[in-house]
């Protein structure tokens, strides 16, 4: 096993790093630097970048508009990506459906939906949990019922992130309730234009509008829209999920924000010396560092094991849970480092140009609001807890 990166991909490193000083607007990168908020607008301009230069869809087939790239470069990239501050690309057609699609999808579908999701006809969100159905996806209720040519579609989906920009959502549906839970669940996709489908914002802890309810009331869904078989929609909806943990223990996101909270800890004075010199804190600071250290060989082991031809098992579900506290906790150190101007929830403190912080910059200001939104990492993408119980029944056989 070498950790090593190869000439060629040192100089593909290089190609990725050119590409983001030259193309990602300096505007978008102090936002996502300073967890301001980005709007509908910057995300699609992001996305629309990446597609001009063939680098959105890297995890797809070349036949279907992807690079061609092996599992170190797919890495380089994100990290390289998330280094610069490049906003994170909505992931619900790019990487949960487009799989999906590609895997189980008849060649209608695909020659359909695949075009529009590289060039932004659609924005896809994601309906599977619903009240009472989380972490025990497999018992979802909304119903779709065979009427023709159509589905009529009932009941309720919630947390659905960022459903308020989409006009498409990819629903697990219950289409048989005689059988196990798992064998009569069907992957249906819904124009949330049609008659019947309403929205709902909940505001999460930060104050944000960023997930919703979506609520459907005898919507009428043409059976065209059926992904594979019916009540097969168990065995897809798995393939997803293994695409919504790829890449999830986001050690560049984690290496700016140590960055980032170094900065501010030495400018931050505390009794006379800067934070960083505060032995308490700096046992924090240095433990942190040391996880992410590890988890970077760790990630690197599971990179360098795929790319020679293995399958992650366990590790991901142990990279989910350590990336996940990882960030966490340099979100909590830098709330603490702020004190009490990280303290109160300032609404105007999301929009660029605010700036009330001793610290001389905007990130101060959104300290607290960040630290609230990311409590989310250990939940979504299957919580920390059941990723303890994947490892323990593949490991240990508990
Ligand atoms: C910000 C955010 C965005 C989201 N976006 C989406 C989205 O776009 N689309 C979508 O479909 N869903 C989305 N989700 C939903 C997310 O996938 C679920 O919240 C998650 O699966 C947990 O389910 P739950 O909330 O019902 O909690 P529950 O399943 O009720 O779990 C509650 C607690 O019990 C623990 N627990 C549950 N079962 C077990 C067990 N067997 N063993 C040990 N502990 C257990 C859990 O770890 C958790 O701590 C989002 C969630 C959040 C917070």
């Amino acid at each position: 096993m070498d950790l090593q990166f190869t000439p060629e991909e040192l100089a593909f490193r290089d190609e990725v790093r050119s590409f983001l000083k030259a193309e990602l607007p300096e505007q978008m990168a102090h936002k996502v630097r300073n967890g301001l908020q980005l709007s509908k607008q910057d995300m699609e301009q992001w996305h629309a970048i990446l597609n001009q230069r063939g680098w959105l869809a890297n995890h797809w087939p070349e036949q279907y508009g992807g690079p061609g790239w092996g599992a170190v470069q797919k890495f380089i990239f994100e990290h390289e990506c998330a280094l610069a501050g490049t906003p994170r690309i909505v992931p619900f057609g790019l990487s949960m459906l487009g799989p999906v699609l590609i895997k189980y999808g008849s060649e209608e579908q695909k020659s359909y939906w695949l075009p529009r999701i590289l060039n932004g006809a659609d924005w896809w969100c994601q309906g599977y949990s619903e009240p009472g159905s989380g972490s025990d996806l497999a018992s979802v209720k909304t119903t779709a019922v065979r009427d023709g040519e159509h589905y009529i579609v009932n009941g309720q989906k919630t947390w659905t992130t960022l459903g308020q920009h989409a006009n498409m959502i990819f629903c697990l549906v219950r289409t048989n309730r005689e059988v196990k839970a798992q064998q009569g669940i069907s992957f249906l996709l819904v124009d949330m234009n049609t008659p019947g489908v309403e929205v709902r914002p909940i505001i999460t802890l930060d104050g944000e509008h960023e997930v919703n309810e979506v609520f459907f009331t005898d919507v009428k869904v043409p059976v065209a829209n059926l992904v594979g078989e019916e009540n097969k929609g168990w065995t897809y909806a798995k393939y997803l999920l293994t695409y919504e943990r790829t890449n999830i223990a986001g050690v560049g996101f984690s290496v700016a924000g140590l960055e980032k909270l170094k900065l501010v800890a030495d400018r931050v004075q505390c009794n006379g010396k800067p934070l960083s010199k505060d032995p308490l804190f700096a046992a924090r600071l240095a433990k942190v560092e040391i996880d992410l250290e590890n988890m970077k060989t760790t990630n690197l082991r599971v990179i360098a094991a795929v790319a020679g031809g293995g399958v992650p098992g366990a590790e991901s579900s142990m990279l989910k849970i350590k990336g996940t506290e990882i960030r966490q906790e340099l979100l909590s150190l830098l709330r603490r480092a702020m004190g009490p101007y990280a303290a109160p929830f300032i609404e105007e403190a999301m929009q660029a140009g605010y700036d009330q912080s001793p610290i001389g910059d905007e990130a101060a200001a959104t300290a607290a609001a960040q630290y609230f939104n990311y409590r989310k990492l250990s939940i979504f993408g299957g919580s920390n807890e059941i990723q303890k119980n994947i490892i323990s029944k593949m490991i240990l056989g508990l």
